[in-house]
């Protein structure tokens, strides 16, 4: 199968939108912004081995790869619109394509995005997707926007993903409805694109759950010169986990959950709770914002500070996120 081969095959799933003047078979595409908004961006690539299991399903992979930017579009209010991709293959695997295009355009379709250009090239298997969405100008959400007396709050559950992983890297048998919803959530992780636009105007702060709640509530700390308190006992329950102490671990530091963790002010919580409500999406309020300089703490019931570990995983530290 010959590169234009590949080409073909991923331009047949690529979609459409009336906002595309021009997409894939020239040298660039060309795409019109809606007047009064700004064009929101953002690159995230995947490589085999550190944000996938060699072995992983192409389908599996096409859909994340997507997951992965349309949920930083979510964590900055945007209304997602298009899509490049980059692919790097071994192989020119003409099954893998296919597999992969049936996972990806399934989520683009369903958040109703067109790929409208990319890259294919041979090498070590990569996945490379840039995602660009709008927001009205100066609405997008933002990690910097925290203010002493916010709360903290997030959506869905913690610790699923990266208990999915623990669990098959344990050689645990991944049967049983709890075991296939948490492998669910691994494999197909949702983008919250409705609650991150609903939540314009609202939130102070913003920002996706893809390194762990501590490390990645801890960029909006850093970012708005605030500290964050997480209050242990008003966390979603647990993942499952045959050891709690690890099923506490994933619910903190594991990543790959692509919820949203944000700050709002406290005359926002009855909207927010409505929301929850219309979004049949579950917000907990797990901490407050208070007065610091960038540090992320985790409360008892008593308010004594719990000391944590490891605040989510550093790239450079280990070796598979
Ligand atoms: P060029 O050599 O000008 O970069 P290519 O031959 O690489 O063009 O690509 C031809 C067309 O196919 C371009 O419009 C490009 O955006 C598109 N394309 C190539 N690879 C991909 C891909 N993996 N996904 C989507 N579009 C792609
Ligand atoms: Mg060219």
């Amino acid at each position: 199968m010959s590169e234009f081969g590949l080409i073909a095959r991923l331009t047949a799933r690529a979609g459409t939108r009336s906002d595309v003047a021009l997409g894939i078979g020239d040298d660039a595409a060309l795409l019109e912004v809606p007047a009064g908004e700004q064009l929101v961006a953002c690159c995230d690539a995947l490589n085999e081995g550190v944000h996938f299991l060699a072995g992983t399903e192409p389908a599996d992979i096409g859909w994340k790869s997507l997951a992965v930017n349309l949920s930083d579009l979510a964590a900055m209010g945007a209304r997602p619109a298009w899509a490049l991709l980059s692919l790097s293959l071994p192989r020119a695997d003409a099954g893998f394509v296919d597999g992969f295009m049936r996972g990806f355009s399934a989520l683009a379709d369903a958040a109703g995005i067109a790929l409208v250009g990319g890259d294919t090239t041979s090498g070590p298997l990569s996945i490379s997707v840039t995602a660009l969405g709008f927001a009205p100008r100066g609405l997008a959400l933002t990690r910097g926007g925290a203010r002493p007396g916010d709360s903290v709050f997030v959506s869905g559950t913690l610790g699923d993903a990266s208990a999915a992983l623990e669990r098959i890297r344990a050689g645990r048998a991944m049967e049983g409805a709890q075991a296939r919803a948490l492998a669910q959530r691994m494999r197909r992780p949702t983008p919250r694109l409705a609650l991150g636009q609903a939540l314009r105007g609202v939130a102070s702060a913003a920002i996706d759950i893809s390194d762990g709640l501590l490390a990645d509530l801890g960029h909006i700390a850093e970012r708005s010169r605030v500290d964050a308190e997480v209050f242990l006992g008003q966390l979603p329950y647990l993942p499952d986990g045959a050891d709690p102490q690890l099923a506490r671990q994933c619910q903190l530091a594991g990543g790959d959950d692509y919820e949203l963790v944000f700050s709002a002010a406290p005359d926002k919580r009855t909207e927010i709770a409505a929301l929850a409500a219309e979004l049949d999406l579950a917000l907990w309020r797990i901490g407050q914002i208070v007065a610091g300089s960038g540090e992320v703490r985790l409360l008892d019931a008593d308010g004594q500070t719990v000391p944590v570990s490891d605040k989510g995983f550093d790239h450079f530290g280990h070796q598979e996120k």
